[in-house]
């Protein structure tokens, strides 16, 4: 068993079951809103959302049937896949073309967790290929869309960080440094355009349910990250009450918060 989120028990391979989404009519009306990472997890948990609060969404990923099966799921809303490789410069052209010339928000969710060695352990191929997607790709896109934020006079972007950004964590060095980048370009970013209109955030997930640990429970997905060394098991969020903090932050309700690192976690930072 590992704690709820909401303080009760469940079955360690079961996010919590307590709450429950809301949809916010109409939140997105009339907006145009980027999400990367879209076929899966997160990415995919926020799309949907900002889909049914009746967002246009620009759906990128690298997987082309995670995106076919988000769309298809919701026939009506405005959601246009994007099938990109991120690591690719040459990638943005096609995300920027299928957006059109006015981006309101940018959901920078794709990334990849493949290597949880110790710093001395890590090779030139792991740590290029996790900052190739994390960081790079983040910000390939991010220098893309702002010009027409400033253009626009408004705009939000939110990237997805971690918890391995603000405490010590299990995710191994290459991919904590990776979400440590992510922090420095939302502060950076949040500093530099704030006067102009331009809010950037960032969100720091705890575990989430997703495809991420490659398929194994999060109980031995934890296991695997710890060596095999018992430790207490943080709580397990879903996609959705990720989206839930992505999709404050992306959308004006979030109008009085810039440069922000919001701990989405069930409370796990803070233990
Ligand atoms: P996920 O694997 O379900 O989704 C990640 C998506 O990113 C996938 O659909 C994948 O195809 C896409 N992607 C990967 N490389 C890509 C590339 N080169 N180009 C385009 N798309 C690419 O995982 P998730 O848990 O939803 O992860 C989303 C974000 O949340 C990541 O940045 C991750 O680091 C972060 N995060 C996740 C957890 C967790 O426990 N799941 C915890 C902390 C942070």
């Amino acid at each position: 068993l590992v704690r709820s989120v909401n303080g009760g028990e469940i079955p360690d391979d079961e996010p919590s079951s307590v709450w429950r989404e809301r949809v916010v009519p109409g939140r997105f009306e009339g907006r145009t809103v980027v999400v990367t990472g879209a076929a899966s997890g997160i990415g995919r948990a926020t799309a949907s959302r900002i889909a049914r609060e009746r967002g246009r969404v620009i759906a990128v990923d690298l997987a082309a049937q995670g995106l076919e099966q988000l769309a298809n799921g919701l026939p009506d809303a405005d959601i246009v896949p994007v099938t990109a490789d991120l690591t690719r410069p040459e990638s943005i052209d096609g995300v920027l073309e299928a957006a059109g010339p006015r981006v309101d928000a940018l959901a920078n969710v794709a990334g990849i967790v493949d290597d949880f060695s110790p710093l001395h352990e890590v090779t030139d191929e792991a740590w290029a290929k996790i900052f190739a997607i994390n960081v790079d790709g983040l910000f390939r896109l991010s220098r893309a869309v702002i010009p027409l934020m400033l253009e626009a006079g408004r705009g939000s972007i939110v990237n997805v960080a971690s918890e391995a950004a603000l405490k010590a964590s299990t995710s191994g060095t290459a991919y904590t440094a990776t979400k440590h980048a992510v922090v420095g370009i939302t502060q950076s970013s949040a500093f530099m355009y704030g006067p102009q209109g331009l809010r950037v955030n960032a969100v720091a997930p705890g575990p989430v349910a997703t495809g991420i640990s490659g398929g194994m429970s999060m109980s031995e997905f934890g296991r695997e990250r710890t060596g095999g060394f018992l430790q207490l098991m943080p709580p397990v969020s879903t996609p959705e009450q990720l989206a839930a903090s992505i999709t404050f932050l992306l959308s004006d309700d979030g109008v009085n918060v810039n440069g922000a690192v919001l701990p989405s976690d069930g409370g796990w930072a803070v233990q």
